[in-house]
């Protein structure tokens, strides 16, 4: 059920904190090409409309391409907002495009039961630009953190998506994220914020900060006569952690190059493989073929129709917390921020 946010007095001179951490919307032009320069009191002079309607603070965490961004630049973001939420109504976080939805789901599995909204947004074209969309994009995120409605969400073109499921699509033009698997949180138009009830996160507990996580987890795409001894390679080089994107619904090669077997061999030596599709939309299901049914017989989890940014994260947080198998599988059995569809 979709029902249209308060334009009254509520919406006014909410507190937001503003965690700046560069991307493009920070950039300005170097002589290597586009590079985060702003910092935090350089951003203040372009949220003049903002500061209308909201009390800002603005703080300044990195100035990083998000190329650049890594475990401990998570880590260091969730722990900002573990050191700051109660002080405000909402954060917002801007960061770059190129890896914000690993940031966002990381930050979702990281922040459990997170009671006020941190929205993350940025833009194609750096702020300073007069054509930017970053201003757009801004007063959606602030919008979003001015609703009181839980949970880490990235706004972008005029739509709020759920930090799990959001990916980027398109490499330039301005809708460059999709909700994979899963309708928006809500979406601006003339009528304000339209918040999707059904989609918006119910936290139910204490706020905790897990931000243990495991930096040794590896992503491989399949491709036809995929070589199974890279798995050998992956095992030497104490690689805890492996997420496969198979081919369609779900299918590993076991002719010829016998992957599944290999998968039984790693599995058996204590990595933790976990399955998913390379098809963007809906769910994988390795139980149709038996090229997917013998995977599962090897021992591997599967992701269902989680994106590939909310398998990798999440299994490097499930390995930050235990190396238990049965622990494993328990967190891959439960859906923490709407990552997962589990019926
Ligand atoms: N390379 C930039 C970044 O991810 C791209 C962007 O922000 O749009 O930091």
């Amino acid at each position: 059920m979709i029902f249209k946010w308060l334009k009254g007095p509520e919406y006014l001179m909410k507190k937001i904190l503003l965690l700046t951490t560069g991307g493009t919307i920070a950039s300005e032009p170097t002589k290597e090409g586009l590079a985060p320069g702003m910092d935090g009191n350089e951003f203040a002079a372009y949220l003049s409309g903002l500061s209308v309607n909201h009390q800002i603070q603005i703080k300044n965490l990195y100035q990083l391409d998000s190329s650049n961004i890594q475990p401990e630049e998570w880590q260091g973001m969730a722990r900002a907002v573990a050191d700051e939420f109660q002080q405000y109504d909402g954060i917002v976080m801007t960061h770059g495009t190129d890896t914000m939805a690993y940031t966002a789901s990381m930050l979702s599995f990281m922040l459990q039961n997170l009671p006020v909204p941190v929205v993350l947004t940025g833009s194609q074209l750096p702020i300073r630009h007069p054509l930017s969309d970053g201003f757009e994009n801004l007063r959606c995120a602030f919008a979003m953190a001015s609703s009181g409605r839980a949970g880490v969400f990235v706004a972008f073109d005029r739509k709020i998506m759920l930090g799990t499921r959001a990916v980027k699509v398109r490499t330039t033009g301005f809708d460059a994220f999709e909700s994979v698997n899963c309708p928006y949180a809500a979406v601006v138009d003339s009528a304000g914020l339209n918040l999707n009830e059904a989609v918006l996160p119910k936290p139910s507990g204490n706020f905790q900060l897990i931000d243990n996580l495991c930096d040794n987890v590896i992503l491989i795409k399949l491709t036809p006569g995929l070589n199974p001894e890279i798995f050998d390679m992956l095992l030497k080089m104490r690689y805890r952690g492996i997420v496969i994107e198979a081919f369609g619904a779900g299918g590993l090669n076991f002719i010829r190059r016998d992957l599944i077997s290999k998968l039984h061999q790693i599995v058996q030596a204590g990595i933790t493989v976990v399955v998913c599709s390379q098809c963007l939309y809906e769910r994988s299901d390795f139980t149709i073929y038996q090229a997917g049914q013998k995977a599962l017989e090897s021992g591997v989890l599967q992701a269902y129709d989680m994106t590939t940014e909310a398998a990798v994260t999440k299994l490097m947080w499930a390995l930050g917390q235990t190396d238990r198998p049965e622990e494993i599988r328990q967190i891959f059995s439960t859906c923490y921020a709407g990552e997962v569809s589990l019926t």
